[in-house]
C-alpha cells in the first residue's frame, strides 16, 4: 500500500456523503479530436487499437482532479459494434476498458480512485415495441456482469433519453448488487423521450433503488441547472449533474442543437458534433457550474462531452481541493507582460494596453 493512501478507500456513498465526487467523462469526445475513434458511429476502438492512449487520459483526468475513473465501455456495446461490423470484439473491448481502468486506478498515488463500469443508451430500445425490452435487458446483463467481474466499485447508467430504458439499466445493475448513478440526457423537448417529465423520472428511479440520479450530457452549464434543480427538489437522494462545457442557450438549449451560421460555418445546419469548438465554455465558467450546484445541494459533479482536464481542475479547485495538477494552475503574476512580480521587465510590463 502506498504510504499516504488511507487503509481502506473510501466508497462512493460515504464520499458522497462526506463531501462530492468528481467524475471526469467525455472520453469519446476528446478522443475523437485526437484522432483515435470516429465521430458519427461514435465506437471506442481505441481501448483495443491503443490502450495506452485511453489510460493516458485516465492519468490526465485524475491528475486534474477526478475521483472516479470511468471504464472507457461508453457506446461500445452490441448495437454499436454491429453497425461497424466488430460485433466478435465486444467481449475483448469491454474486459480490456475495465481493465486499464483498473491499472490506472491502482497506478496512483493517495487515496485509490474510484473505478466505475458504464452502461448508456442502446440506441435499441423502443417504448413502442416491448420486445426490445428483453433485448435491451440482456445487453445490460452481459455488461453489467462483465463490470462486476472487474470488482468495479460502482456502475455508472448513462445518457438515457428513454425513461424506460433507463429503469431496466436500473434493475440490471441492481440485480447485480452494485451501487448504481443513472443519469439523463434531456433533450429539447420537455420531458424524456417516453413523455415522463425529469423530476418524475427522477422520483420513480429513486423509489426502484438508485443511489445517485441525475442528468448529465446534451445540456451546457446554463441550460441544464434549471434541470438539477428539479431533479434535486424532486428527490432526497444523491443527485448527478454533468454538463457539456458548451454555451447552450434558451433557443438552443442541448449542443446538439448549437448552430452557427456564416461563410466559414460547418457543414450542414448543426455544429454537433465535430464545429463546437467556438461555443466552448471556460474553465471559470465550469467551476461557476459545479459551485452552484454544489450550494443546491449536488455532490456528484463533473463534465461530459466536450470536457478536457482543464475544466475538471477548475471544478476540483473551486470545490476546495488541490489536485495533483494544480501545481500549474495559473499564476499571472508572472506574466512578462501582464504580471506584477518585482523581478519582471518595466518595458515589457509598459507593452501591456499594445498587448
Ligand atoms: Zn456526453
Amino acid at each position: 500500500m502506498k504510504a499516504d493512501a488511507p487503509a481502506i478507500p473510501r466508497g462512493l456513498l460515504r464520499r458522497l456523503d462526506e463531501d462530492a465526487v468528481i467524475c471526469a467523462e467525455g472520453y469519446l469526445f476528446e478522443l475523437e479530436r485526437r484522432g483515435y475513434l470516429q465521430a458519427g458511429p461514435y465506437v471506442p476502438e481505441v481501448v483495443l487499437e491503443h490502450p495506452e492512449v485511453v489510460a493516458g487520459l485516465h492519468l490526465e483526468f485524475w491528475r486534474a482532479g477526478t475521483d472516479v475513473i470511468e471504464a472507457f465501455t461508453y457506446y461500445g456495446h452490441r448495437e454499436k459494434l454491429r453497425l461497424i461490423g466488430r460485433e466478435h470484439l465486444l467481449e475483448p473491448l469491454q474486459k480490456r476498458a475495465l481493465s486499464i481502468a483498473q491499472s490506472v486506478a491502482g497506478s496512483v498515488a493517495g487515496e485509490r480512485p474510484l473505478v466505475a463500469g458504464n452502461i448508456c443508451n442502446t440506441n435499441v430500445w423502443d417504448p413502442a415495441d416491448r420486445a426490445t425490452d428483453a433485448q435491451v435487458a440482456a445487453m445490460f446483463d452481459e455488461q453489467v456482469a462483465w463490470a462486476a467481474e472487474a470488482n468495479v466499485d460502482f456502475m455508472i447508467a448513462e445518457t438515457f433519453s428513454f425513461f424506460g430504458e433507463a429503469e431496466l439499466a436500473l434493475a440490471s445493475i441492481r440485480r447485480a448488487g452494485m451501487p448504481a448513478v443513472v443519469t439523463f440526457a434531456h433533450h429539447r423537448e420537455e420531458g424524456l423521450r417516453d413523455g415522463v417529465l425529469l423530476d418524475e423520472a427522477a422520483r420513480r428511479l429513486e423509489e426502484a433503488g438508485v443511489d445517485v440520479v441525475g442528468v448529465n450530457c446534451t445540456r451546457g452549464p446554463r441550460t441544464m441547472l434549471p434541470d438539477v434543480e428539479r431533479i434535486r427538489r424532486s428527490v432526497s437522494c444523491h443527485v448527478a449533474a454533468l454538463p457539456v462545457p458548451y454555451r447552450t442557450t434558451d433557443d438552443q438549449p442541448t449542443f446538439q442543437s448549437l448552430g452557427e451560421t456564416g461563410a466559414h460555418g460547418p457543414p450542414g445546419d448543426r455544429s454537433f458534433p465535430t464545429a463546437l469548438d467556438p461555443f466552448t465554455c471556460h474553465r471559470y465558467e465550469m467551476a461557476a457550474f459545479a459551485r452552484t450546484a454544489y450550494e443546491m445541494g449536488v455532490r456528484y459533479l463533473g463534465v461530459c462531452c466536450g470536457a478536457g482536464p482543464h475544466h475538471v481542475r477548475s471544478i476540483a479547485e473551486a470545490l476546495g481541493r488541490r489536485p495533483p495538477a494544480s501545481r500549474y494552475s495559473p499564476d499571472m503574476s508572472r506574466h512578462y507582460a501582464l504580471g506584477s512580480d518585482a523581478t519582471l521587465r518595466r518595458h515589457n510590463q509598459e507593452f501591456v494596453e499594445k498587448l
